[in-house]
């Protein structure tokens, strides 16, 4: 396998945020974003640009991975939505965001992405998530894992 990536690059230097699990290819992370408990992250580990330049095999793994975490939000998060994109307009390296979404988190039913609802702050099932994080991603670790 060959290995790209670009000195520049802030996934290229750093696993991206806590690291729940690395595999070959791809590194699942727990992002730590204040209003967004439980906000997963995959990352391809070579610095590629877009999707569609991985080849067909590598696009299937991938979207396993992020159905994979999909269910996990919706399931043992419990949350009333999953959020999946993938942007990469600030660090152009490929990830895909899969984001527990609540009726009552802060940007409902807006994207995370925008400006927060007024006084717009955790809502108590994504407090939830913090309480019981360290379970969380033993659970998650243990489902990829399982591959
Ligand atoms: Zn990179």
């Amino acid at each position: 396998m060959t290995t790209q990536s670009n000195s520049n690059c802030p996934l290229c230097k750093d696993s991206g945020g806590d690291l729940i699990y690395k595999a070959n290819k791809y590194r699942v992370i727990w992002a730590d974003e204040a209003l967004y408990p439980g906000f997963l992250r995959v990352i391809w580990n070579d610095h590629v640009r877009e999707f569609s330049d991985l080849s067909d095999e590598d696009q299937t793994l991938l979207m396993k991975v992020v159905v994979k975490l999909e269910r996990f939000v919706l399931n043992d998060m419990q949350a009333d939505k999953s959020n999946v994109a993938t942007l990469g307009n600030v660090v152009p390296h490929l990830h895909w965001h899969v984001i527990p979404r609540f009726t009552d988190d802060a940007h409902f039913p807006a994207p995370v992405w925008g400006a927060a609802k007024q006084g717009g702050g955790l809502s108590s099932r994504q407090k939830l998530i913090l309480t019981d994080k360290d379970m969380l991603i033993q659970r998650l670790a243990k489902l990829l894992g399982g591959n």
